[in-house]
């Protein structure tokens, strides 16, 4: 049994993993495009910051690890065509020379690549790029064309384009970097996948921070600056209310997003579906014979909403894993998803599980969300934070759809999250909450936990009969 797996992230190498897990006498091969399986693109922004003090600290596992475990790498080598019928893999190696590679099953994990939004500079004839000092951010190597250009020039200032978790955990790198910060956004509020009123929050953290904060403004061209000038790029962009306006900077980073690689499971007669990825049933099967896909190419079965596109490193790692266990021929299901994430902002933190109130909407719930505050510990001791969250629930049924938290970094609002998403997961009414046996001492909680006092102001403002206090 010969399993090829393209993609050496967290889709591909969690599925080669779990092949080999399951099966030790399993051929596995991994063809990956880059010289970097298994690197963490989820902590760049931490290396760029100065934390993490060596990029290779970023490897989840070292080649010499992957290989131990039976798998072996194909690095530097690009796959090119899925013969499906023949089961055969076109690949271009690392000497320019072509190869087929047979299969048993393949799993596709060619991931995402970012979104280049119609920005003049950014693309076509005379396009700007790393060299002058024009990025996009999605792997190792782009990481190091980033860190040339604040190494290599000195570069004292950045425009970054995009205020979404990758854009913001950059300004927190670049500012702590001590790089001067322009964050542009075309939305109204920053981080969009949570409510404006907890979107708000951060833009007010990152503005303390020192970062100018444009929100409601789109980028329209980038271009050299002025020879001579204080700096070398120079950005032009457009308020909602249509005024223009200009930033000079060292270095710009765009970070609108990402769109699903598709081009070789497409070209081999993939369907697509939701955000143009690829369409797979719970088991990762892409409905081409032998052929299975996972990760940030794939569509995303979310427990709440169906079929939807919600890229991230968590949901990539579990439907790799379900992949390769199917390469096997078992017949594992990836469970869905609810869009569990959490970014750190400096020292602030913003979360979010389930829906959003108008995304509860616009999939027929009937939501309302309350906004309450608690503190992350008693308040007596020392060290004791506020956490705002919202709470989105359907008046209909008293289904718990969403949350969304905002506090300290040292608040536990991650793990406080995640309190919601399994409650979410298996269907809880927001009542039901507050019935949750959860622990408490006073230097690290209350005795109702924070999101329990959080469900209880829902319950109060839908008219639910309180628990006893
Ligand atoms: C800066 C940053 C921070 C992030 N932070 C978080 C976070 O905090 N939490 C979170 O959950 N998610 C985070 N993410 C998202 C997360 O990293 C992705 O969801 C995850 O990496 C997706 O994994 P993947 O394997 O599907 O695809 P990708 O990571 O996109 O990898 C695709 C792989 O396929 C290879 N490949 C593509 N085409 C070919 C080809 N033709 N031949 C051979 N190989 C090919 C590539 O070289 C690569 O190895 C972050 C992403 C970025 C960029």
């Amino acid at each position: 049994m010969h399993l090829v797996m393209i993609g050496g992230s967290d889709a591909g190498i969690s599925a080669a993993l779990r092949a080999r897990e399951l099966d030790s006498s399993a051929e596995v091969t991994v063809v990956v495009a880059d010289a970097y399986p298994n690197f963490s693109i989820c902590g760049i922004p931490y290396y760029v910051s100065g934390e993490v003090t060596h990029w290779r600290n970023l490897a989840h596992r070292t080649v010499a690890d992957l290989e131990a475990t039976g798998m072996a790498l194909r690095l530097d080598t690009i796959a090119r065509r899925i013969e499906v019928a023949g089961r055969k893999l076109l690949v271009t190696r690392p000497d320019g020379q072509d190869e087929l590679i047979s299969y048993d099953k393949l799993v596709v994990g060619t991931g995402a690549v970012p979104v280049r939004p119609p920005i003049t500079g950014l693309a076509g004839p005379g396009a700007l790029g790393p060299d002058d000092g024009v990025h996009m951010l999605h792997t190792m190597s782009d990481t190091f064309a980033v860190m040339r250009t604040i190494e290599d020039t000195a570069a004292a200032s950045a425009v970054i384009v995009g205020a979404g978790y990758v854009g913001l955990e950059m300004a927190d790198a670049l500012i702590t970097r001590g790089l001067r910060v322009t964050q542009v956004e075309r939305l109204p509020e920053v981080l969009a996948t949570v409510d404006a009123e907890l979107g708000a929050l951060v833009h007010a953290e990152l503005a303390a921070r020192g970062a100018e904060v444009l929100t409601g403004t789109t980028a329209r061209q980038i271009s050299r600056a002025p020879a001579g000038g204080a700096a070398r790029l120079r950005v032009a962009a457009q308020t909602a209310s249509g005024d223009a306006l200009e930033r000079m900077a060292d270095l710009v980073l765009v970070v609108a997003g990402v769109r699903p690689d598709t081009e070789l499971a497409a070209a081999a007669g993939a369907r697509v579906g939701a955000g143009g990825a690829i369409q797979v049933d719970r088991g990762m099967q892409t409905g081409l014979p032998d052929v299975l896909a996972a990760g940030d190419c794939v569509i995303t079965h979310h427990r709440l909403l169906g079929e939807t596109y919600l890229p991230l490193g968590t949901t990539a790692h579990k439907q790799g894993r379900v992949a390769g266990a199917n390469a096997l021929g078992a017949c594992a299901q990836f469970a869905g998803s609810l869009g569990t994430q959490v970014v750190k902002i400096f020292d602030q933190a913003a979360a979010r599980t389930g829906l959003r109130h108008d995304e509860a909407n616009a999939a027929g719930f009937d939501p309302v969300t309350v906004q309450a505050e608690a503190d992350d510990h008693k308040a007596y001791y020392p060290g004791s934070h506020r956490i705002t969250m919202r709470l989105t629930g359907d008046r209909r049924t008293g289904r718990l759809l969403g949350m969304q938290l905002f506090g300290h970094k040292d608040a536990e609002i991650a793990k406080r999250i995640d309190i919601a998403a399994t409650a979410i997961f298996h269907d809880m009414i927001v009542q039901a909450m507050s019935d949750l046996d959860l622990s408490y001492t006073p230097p690290l909680g209350t005795p109702w936990e924070a999101v329990q006092l959080g469900a209880q102001a829902w319950d109060r403002a839908t008219g639910q009969p309180a628990p006893d206090a």
